[in-house]
């Protein structure tokens, strides 16, 4: 009974008793993947000022163990992207790393694309693979002066990347257990 409870074919109602939720164990695993969302599963974002250069931004690379850094301006609005083989990219040149500055080389503003903390972890899955990239903003949209909502302006609250997605399908393993 416990184990069928688990995997959402039965339905248990204290001092009622079990009854069948006419689900299959495959809509149950579905919803399950469904109900998850970005908020509860998105990570630190590691975020670089436009001015930083390549090298610093290969350093924190490094140091923060990340492989996609989120580019924001003075006033903390998302305004590039740089991956991994965005620097390698750079790096083959021959211009000094210390002076060329990570907006040359970033992806840019509104090319991004980006994820919410209301949305699915499917739907935020399914743009990692659609677009062939490795990483997400979670964004926020800014509020402008007036109330208004400005479009081009998100505060990033956090990232989601394929490892995120390795997590929920463990996760999604242990709960059919
Ligand atoms: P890697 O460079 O390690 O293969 P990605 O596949 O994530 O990493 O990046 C591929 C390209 O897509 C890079 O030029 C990068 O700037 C860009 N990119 C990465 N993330 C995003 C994103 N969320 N939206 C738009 N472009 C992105």
């Amino acid at each position: 009974m416990a184990i069928l409870t688990m995997a959402g074919i039965l339905d248990a109602r204290p001092r009622v008793g079990y009854f069948y939720t006419g689900k299959t164990t495959m809509q149950a695993i579905g919803e399950s993947i469904k109900n998850k969302r970005v908020k509860d599963y998105k990570s630190v974002p590691i975020l670089v000022k436009e001015n930083t250069s390549v090298y610093d931004a290969i350093c924190t690379m490094f140091l923060e163990d990340v492989g996609t850094l989120f580019v924001v301006n003075e006033q903390n609005d998302l305004v590039g992207v740089v991956s991994r083989k965005d620097l390698l990219r750079s790096a083959i040149g021959k211009q000094n790393l210390e002076d060329v500055p990570v907006s040359i080389i970033m992806t840019r503003m509104p090319n991004i694309i980006l994820t919410y903390p209301d949305e699915t972890l499917h739907e935020a899955a399914s743009k990692l693979i659609r677009y062939q990239i490795d990483a997400l903003p979670v964004v926020r949209p800014k509020q402008g002066k007036d109330g208004s909502q400005t479009e081009t302006k998100y505060e990033i609250i956090g990232r989601i990347t394929k490892t995120t997605i390795t997590r929920a399908y463990v996760d999604l393993g242990n709960e059919e257990l």
